[in-house]
């Protein structure tokens, strides 16, 4: 069984083989694979990283690109129109260097374009881009940003500065009057249409860019008057990040499509439109139009998209435009992975705690709590749990007042998660729970401490809930049976995943293996978009350290680079520490200087610390016919 539902969010580049391994296809060739865990053993092994590591593929960043250009060839071969389709990757979605590298490479063969939208998006394009790749440039501008795209259109053949704002023209005007190459202009406009889900804001009448359709005349105007209406070839539309639904982009394509015949009509000379980003990945494999999947598919994304348009174009008797889309998610979120091991667990619920042999009977809150855990059953099972609710809050109140001694407390808390767990057994067997006992697996999730941070790998789930897949790495031809929560090591109550892929919905725990005594390593996927430049250094746990990995058989791979994280001292610097005074203060130089060369996740033998072995169970649960595969 696909407890993890690998098969829907992994898309052909995961799958899980005989031996119980995750297995990387970054062509989704079948012959061409890698057992995750052999990465691992030779990232520690040969290059002496510790966990978390990422891994990185540029084979699923090369068949990503041209799986999204062969959609867009294809509609435009079926259904006719587009003069053509390019693909703009927009740098912000991951700027490292390596990625932007592997992007250019990988779409060179589809003369690829690239997005900046900043000054120092811009540097790293130009130092990157030949000079024949299109550049778009929003993004807010001041005068030095449209100084430099105007200095860049000396280097490259085409770069579009993108009226986001409309003050931005008067600027531009004031730059463009002593350029001697003149970049082109594109005009982005303020859509009606919004997107859905998390980013839904970036478009409609209240979007942060665009002009309206007043300000898109005053612009022609304003335009034809300094003579640069004819550099005005791009028409921009952007509706937000991740559009889950596939109505909305048709939507999308008709208000732009209008507005470009409309545009024409003035004499604006359009050659391509641009689309944005919007082509959303689905994280949690549901194919649904819930905010961390999308309910289409690529190819229905391009298919809505040239068809779409062709059909405004040919109503309005207008020639259809180049196309662009800047569908940077798409393009980079499969690529990258972090394992990280669980060191530990915490548990509420520990039954070998309860003493053997215990008077109860001294203590009424501690008998009323003993009983209602003998003869909870499934007739009395709301209200009896009810009970247990206000016996536990009552031990609180005493044990404050000075009224219980701190192990009739520990007795008494014992006990309350002993009949939590009884009503949890009985509550799966009956049908039509009442809602607040629909859950109760969940109060009893076991905390698995996890060598990673959330706040560096996955930002966008501490901040936005945004939904990404973990699951084992190993032992994945066994039934998992421990409903768990993942805490991560930053000192932080919000540093944890406590949302899971579950189809079409999310689950607040995930049902993990148990803890032995070898390792027990976890991965967290689908992270190459956004992920690594919005990640923090919380606690200064900064950068994990970083495989480049190629694949050309079974289990045929090489590293192509390795990066060993952030180190301590390049953390310490960047927040202005002296590095020298901390190693002055410490005796032993060999041992400091070790600590702060390399990153500051914990350093754990890989081994799973305090697995306390599974002891009989002191209290008998005696509910009737008791066989649940789960407990
Ligand atoms: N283009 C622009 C102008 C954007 O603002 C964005 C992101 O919001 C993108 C492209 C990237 O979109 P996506 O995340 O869908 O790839």
């Amino acid at each position: 069984e696909d407890y993890y539902r690998i098969k829907d969010w992994g898309v052909r580049y995961f799958s899980v083989n005989e031996k119980g391994n995750l297995c990387v296809n970054p062509t989704k060739k079948q012959d061409v694979y890698v057992e995750i865990p052999l990465l691992v053993k030779k990232a520690r092994k040969e290059y002496g990283l510790n966990l978390p590591i990422t891994f990185n593929f540029g084979q699923i960043i090369d068949y990503s690109i041209s799986k999204i250009v062969h959609s867009f060839e294809k509609a435009i071969k079926e259904f006719g129109g587009a003069k053509g389709y390019k693909p703009v990757y927009p740098i912000k979605v991951n700027q490292d260097a390596l990625v932007v590298e592997q992007v250019l490479k990988g779409g060179k063969g589809f003369s690829i374009g690239i997005e900046a939208g900043s000054k120092a998006e811009l540097c790293a394009i130009i130092e990157k881009a030949d000079k024949n790749t299109t550049v778009i440039c929003n993004g807010f501008k001041d005068i030095e940003y449209i100084k430099l795209i105007k200095e860049a259109a000396n280097f490259f053949d085409e770069i579009f500065v993108v009226i986001d704002k409309f003050s931005e023209l008067f600027l531009i005007e004031q730059v463009f009057r002593e350029a001697e190459r003149l970049p082109f202009i594109g005009i982005r406009c303020r859509l009606h249409t919004r997107g859905t889900g998390k980013w839904e804001m970036s478009g409609g009448d209240y979007a942060k860019f665009g002009l309206t359709a007043m300000e898109i005349l005053k612009a022609i105007d304003f335009l034809k008057n300094k003579n640069l209406l004819d550099r005005v070839k791009l028409l921009h539309a952007h509706i937000g990040s991740q559009i889950t639904h596939t109505v909305k982009i048709k939507e999308m394509v008709y208000e732009a499509g209008v507005l470009y015949c409309e545009l024409k009509k003035l004499g604006v000379d359009i050659k391509y439109i641009d689309f944005g980003g919007g082509l959303a990945v689905d994280y949690d494999g549901s194919k649904s139009a819930t905010p961390s999947s999308a309910n289409y598919t690529i190819t229905e994304y391009a298919n809505n998209i040239i068809f779409h348009l062709k059909e405004v174009c040919d109503a309005k008797n207008v020639e259809v435009p180049f196309v662009l889309t800047e569908s940077g998610r798409a393009m980079v979120a499969y690529h990258s992975f972090t394992v990280f091991n669980v060191f530990e667990y915490t548990s509420l619920f520990k039954q070998r705690d309860l003493p053997e042999r215990y008077d109860y009977s001294k203590n009424e809150i501690l008998l009323n709590l003993k009983e209602t855990f003998d003869v909870i059953n499934s007739q009395n099972l709301r209200e009896y749990f009810h009970d247990a609710v206000h016996f536990k809050n009552r031990l609180h109140t005493l044990f404050n007042e000075g009224l219980l001694t701190l192990e009739e407390k520990a007795v008494g808390e014992v006990l309350f998660w002993n009949i939590v767990k009884k009503a949890s057994i009985i509550s799966r067997k009956m049908q039509d729970l009442p809602e607040e006992l629909e859950n109760l697996d969940s109060l009893l999730a076991v905390k698995y401490v996890s060598n990673f941070s959330i706040f560096n790998s996955i930002p966008d789930f501490w901040a936005i809930k945004q939904l990404f897949p973990v699951c084992p790495i190993e032992r994945l031809n066994e039934i998992p049976v421990v409903n768990a929560t993942l805490v991560d090591i930053t000192c932080d109550s919000d540093g944890k995943i406590d949302r899971f892929v579950d189809f079409a919905k999310y689950s607040d725990t995930i049902k993990l293996h148990k803890l032995n005594d070898g390792e027990y390593l976890l991965g967290v996927f689908l992270t190459g978009a956004y992920q690594k430049t919005l990640g923090n250094i919380h606690n200064l746990f900064g950068e994990t350290g970083e495989v480049w990995v190629s694949v050309n058989g079974e289990n045929q791979f090489e590293f192509d680079s390795v990066s060993q994280g952030k180190s301590v001292e390049e953390l310490l610097k960047l927040k202005g520490y002296n590095v020298d005074t901390v190693k002055e203060r410490i005796k032993d130089r060999d041992f400091i200087s070790s600590i702060i060369g390399k990153t500051s996740y914990l350093k754990t033998t890989g081994k799973v610390f305090a697995v306390e072995k599974q002891k009989s169970i002191t209290l008998a649960y005696n509910v009737e016919n008791l066989s649940c595969p789960r407990c």
